[in-house]
């Protein structure tokens, strides 16, 4: 399996540190708001990244955080008058409901960061005390210009980055030895949340935690560290910056980075104002529709947001949710396997292969969907011609667990069915009135191979699955 590194800047082989085991940290959401689907974007792609390696058998200890400390989080609870708390663990619950819908894998350790203080505690004095940090007036610097290899993984020249920065030391910040150092550790200001430590009441720094969690839950090096570009520099730059002065050892291995979600050109962000919340798109598509759209690009490729490239999504959604049903009925009829059919089986193989290649060549979950749907085509085909059940088992099982790859599944979610159902009971009762029989029947039949049983009571038309 290959994946773009941005440490290296090339695809590279992926070989896990330890055979068979995965260990990877993905920054997870500043929890002050509902998620946008910007957010979602690195969340369903590296979860369909761990839903293939534990297909191909890999034990993945997968971790990702919460930012439950932030000014953002702190300005929210003000404006509300509530505490950070209630904030953070409000939005960590609409969180978690949406990836949820989206069928996102809780991760192995979801840590909050202000469970982990005392560990941050304890890298900011190591770090100290190897002379990587300092303190002034209870404020925490790390000494970015002791860490030879800073801008290593953004591919930054230091002193480009520092004479660009002379200028923008930021007010209350000019205490730093350097404009590049940044804060591991802050004072807190009246009315917010802190904790006690070596040099002030306070609070950590962003970029810590993220170096504390991963250390705690995967160790000291890991295999993969995932997250959005926006994340290159500075969070991951000081990330590796913090881990690797502490520890001496490599932080990540290989460095993934998924591109943005764009609405007409622009990073769909909080702050642009350009976003719409997963709570609202789900509220007009299925979630599994913005799964499947997010999954339509290369995850390094930007993806623009349109309502007309949600309408497409769902249609291609439909057709593969259509063919699977029309497997499953096929399926449900039994029948064994004919020897053409049997001659055909290398066939699934080949769409499979094609698949697998794709999701190996760095995660091309575009061309993986085109084998899906070349799988789809097939099924139509065979199931049109009057294939046997076994044989329709088969490439239904073969759908499955290929959607299954991609989070997506291949049955329709229940309130979809009802209002299906309940669309062709009302077809079936316009046909009796209209004396239509054979149609009423027909509908009836159908629904029948669907699984529905139909009940005509005095009440009206009530209906059970078989
Ligand atoms: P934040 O809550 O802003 O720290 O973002 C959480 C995650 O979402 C990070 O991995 C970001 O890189 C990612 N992210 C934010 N906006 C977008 C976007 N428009 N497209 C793709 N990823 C994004
Ligand atoms: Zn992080």
């Amino acid at each position: 399996m290959k994946f773009y590194n941005t440490l290296t800047k090339t695809k590279e082989e992926f070989v896990p540190l330890e055979e068979g085991k995965v260990k990877m940290y993905v920054c997870g959401p500043t929890v002050y708001n509902l998620i946008h689907i910007g957010n979602a974007r690195p969340m369903i792609v590296f979860d369909t990244l761990r839903r293939y390696m534990l297909y191909k058998g890999f034990d993945v200890n997968y971790v990702s955080n919460f930012t439950d400390v932030d000014d953002k989080i702190i300005n929210k609870a003000n404006e509300e008058g509530v505490s950070s708390e209630e904030i953070s663990t409000r939005y960590i619950a609409e969180c978690k409901k949406d990836m949820e819908a989206m069928n996102i894998m809780p991760a192995t350790t979801h840590p909050l960061a202000t469970q982990e203080i005392g560990g941050m505690i304890e890298m900011i004095q190591e770090l100290i005390d190897k002379g990587y940090a300092y303190e002034v007036n209870g404020t925490v610097y790390f000494r970015t210009r002791k860490f030879d290899e800073y801008g290593k993984l953004s591919h930054k020249n230091l002193d480009d980055l520092r004479s660009g920065n002379r200028d923008i030391k930021v007010t209350g910040e000019d205490q730093k030895e350097d404009p590049l150092d940044f804060v591991l550790w802050k004072p807190k200001k009246e009315g917010e949340p802190s904790w006690a430590s070596p040099w002030s009441d306070g609070r950590p720094g962003w970029h810590i935690e993220c170096s504390v969690m991963s250390k705690r839950y995967l160790g000291t090096t890991i295999d993969i560290h995932g997250g959005g570009e926006d994340l290159i520099f500075p969070h991951h730059e000081n990330e590796i910056a913090q881990s690797e002065c502490a520890s001496g050892v490599p932080f990540a291995r290989y460095w993934l980075h998924n591109a943005f979600l764009k609405v007409n050109g622009d990073k769909m962000s909080k702050s642009l104002g350009n976003f719409f919340t997963v709570r609202e798109i789900c509220e007009e598509y299925d979630p599994q529709v913005l799964r499947y759209f997010t999954l339509t690009a290369h995850y390094r490729s930007p993806l623009n947001f349109s309502r007309e490239i949600m309408e497409s999504s769902k249609n291609a959604l439909e057709r593969i949710l259509t063919g699977a049903e029309a497997l499953r009925e096929t399926a449900a009829k039994g029948g064994e396997m004919s020897d053409a059919e049997k001659e055909k089986l290398p066939k699934l193989s080949e769409i499979r292969a094609k698949f697998e290649a794709a999701m190996e060549d760095d995660i091309n979950t575009a061309d993986a969907i085109a084998a899906v749907f070349e799988l789809v085509k097939l099924g139509n085909t065979e199931v049109k011609d009057g294939c046997s059940g076994a044989f329709a088992a088969e490439m239904l099982a073969e759908l499955d667990e290929l959607c299954g790859i991609l989070g997506l599944k291949t049955e329709r979610a229940k309130e979809d069915l009802d209002a299906q159902v309940e669309a062709m009971i009302a077809e079936r009762q316009a046909a009796r009135k209209a004396k239509d029989f054979a149609k009423a029947d027909a509908i009836r039949a159908q629904l029948l191979e669907m699984g529905i049983i139909l009940e005509d009571t005095r009440e009206g038309v009530k209906w059970k699955k078989a």
